[in-house]
């Protein structure tokens, strides 16, 4: 790779010549995931979508007690499905109903049950089964009228393709053993103000669960745009932990709970240690969107996953965000362009024109490549150790090295840990290096001035966790 002759290209160069770069061993594809991708299938898929759709609307504040229309079926019937899957897996996939009653609110407007299908599969490592990958789509959908609960609203790309694609993964996954617990949730009122994700993840706050990721499946049914642009080797990921961090830091709801209190300072401290010492690209949500991308290129080759530093599109928001608000590592996938006549709208023709979320509209194919990407980055993870915690850069003198240490994993299958490092303005890793079970090590000739560093603890299968930050160790 080319590289300027001057500032800090100059020194990356220089480092590799003085200290050989990591050996081009990876990025190499896992067998093991390679096999999961390939059991994920299209015509199940396409199967759920279209039973999802057919509940005519699954509308959140719908009917519940009819067997065949209306949100109450939808959700018994996503329940009955992943424990079919369970049973077949061996019965280790942990299939509940997660209900609260919402208050009446903006959306709401009499107090309403809120119901998620979770499903729960347990890691087996003593050591990690506290960390949960959480993965969602919602399976509520909504007409032209967001109050509107009678109108069809089939919504088979918002959000059946989403959640068709995390019972897919919940099915393929239940069959094999990690070592982080994995949670596959249906969630419901999303439509309504995130309801069902933001009690979900509210509690998760409040039991001080450990939640490492999060990822959302919201519309990711179709690779065609507005205007017929096509492209079925994108997606969109938004990863971009800071700007509702900040929000969320400048006005705190004056009812908070204790606990939801001191998350929330917790957060605002993260907020500043990390924007002080250049770490705003740095997030942990920054570091499981640089993850999730590279996982999916390396498994699947010739897709590219879009790193988007924001939050989600204008006007637009989805489950991640509460999760964000509460300082978890919180991600979007979204398909590349949407077409909006296809979104939150009454089906029906209008001078030629079809508008509706409609099974018509969704490319099958599609939402089995999205919901592979997403296997490649949840089961990679399930399987790396922790990150590395408490991880610093020595900033004690004046020197053109850096410096670093953290603390050292408990794992049992530990190898060691490796040190990734990028230019400030490169929204990807550029440089590894696999530096053996150490927990202090001089980059020499790499200027922690210039250069943005993480740490990564690997295990004996060449597994890496989401990377760790190190913040400045200044005495
Ligand atoms: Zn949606």
């Amino acid at each position: 790779m080319p590289h300027r002759l001057a500032g800090l290209g100059a020194a990356v160069l220089l480092s590799a010549c003085a200290t050989p770069p990591a050996p081009p061993a990876e990025p190499h594809r896992d067998p093991a995931i390679a096999a999961l991708l390939a059991e994920i299938s299209p015509q199940r898929i396409e199967a759920r979508i279209r039973t999802l759709a057919a509940f005519e609307t699954r509308h959140t504040l719908s009917e519940t007690d009819s067997p065949t229309r209306g949100i109450g079926a939808a959700r018994r019937w996503i329940k009955a499905e992943l424990e079919a899957c369970s049973r077949e897996a061996g019965g280790r996939l942990q299939v509940a109903f997660d209900e609260h009653l919402e208050p009446a609110g903006a959306r709401v407007p009499s107090a309403t049950p809120i119901v998620n299908v979770v499903a729960t599969l347990p890691g087996t490592q003593p050591s990690s089964r506290d960390r949960l990958l959480v993965v969602s789509g919602h399976y509520d959908s909504r007409a032209s009228d967001v109050m509107d609960a009678h109108s069809v609203a089939p919504g088979a790309n918002d959000d059946a393709s989403g959640t068709a694609a995390v019972m897919e993964m919940a099915c393929v996954m239940a069959r094999r053993r990690f070592d982080a617990t994995l949670v596959f949730m249906a969630v419901a009122g999303e439509e309504q103000g995130l309801l069902g994700a933001t009690n979900w993840a509210a509690q998760a706050r409040r039991q001080g669960l450990q939640v490492e990721a999060m990822v959302t499946n919201d519309i990711i049914g179709s690779p065609v745009g507005d205007f017929g642009q096509r492209d079925a080797r994108q997606v969109r990921l938004f990863a971009d932990g800071l700007t509702p961090l900040l929000r969320l830091a400048l006005r705190a709801p004056a009812n908070q709970s204790t606990e939801d209190a001191a998350a929330q300072a917790a957060v605002r401290q993260q907020v500043d240690d990390f924007a002080r010492a250049g770490g705003s690209a740095d997030f942990p949500t920054h570091q499981l969107g640089r993850h999730l991308k590279e996982a999916a290129e390396r498994h699947l080759s010739g897709f590219q996953v879009n790193l988007i530093q924001r939050p989600d599109r204008y006007l637009r928001g989805g489950d991640h965000l509460p999760f964000l608000a509460r300082g978890y590592a919180a991600v979007r996938f979204t398909e590349p362009f949407e077409n909006f006549r296809h979104q939150h709208q009454n089906v029906r023709t209008e001078n030629g024109v079809r508008y509706g979320d409609l099974p018509e509209f969704v490319d099958f194919g599609y939402v089995a490549d999205v919901a592979r990407i997403n296997t490649a980055g949840l089961a990679t993870l399930a399987l790396a150790p922790a990150p590395p915690k408490n991880a610093r850069v020595e900033v004690l003198e004046l020197t053109n090295d850096t410096a670093l240490r953290w603390d050292a994993n408990n794992e049992p299958d530990l190898a060691g840990y490796r040190i990734v490092w990028r230019e400030t303005g490169s929204p990807v890793w550029q440089h590894r290096r696999d530096v053996g079970n150490v927990t202090r090590i001089v980059m020499s000739g790499l200027s922690k001035d210039n250069l943005i560093f993480g740490v990564q603890a690997v295990d004996r299968d060449g597994h890496a966790s989401l990377a760790s930050f190190p913040l400045p160790l200044t005495r």
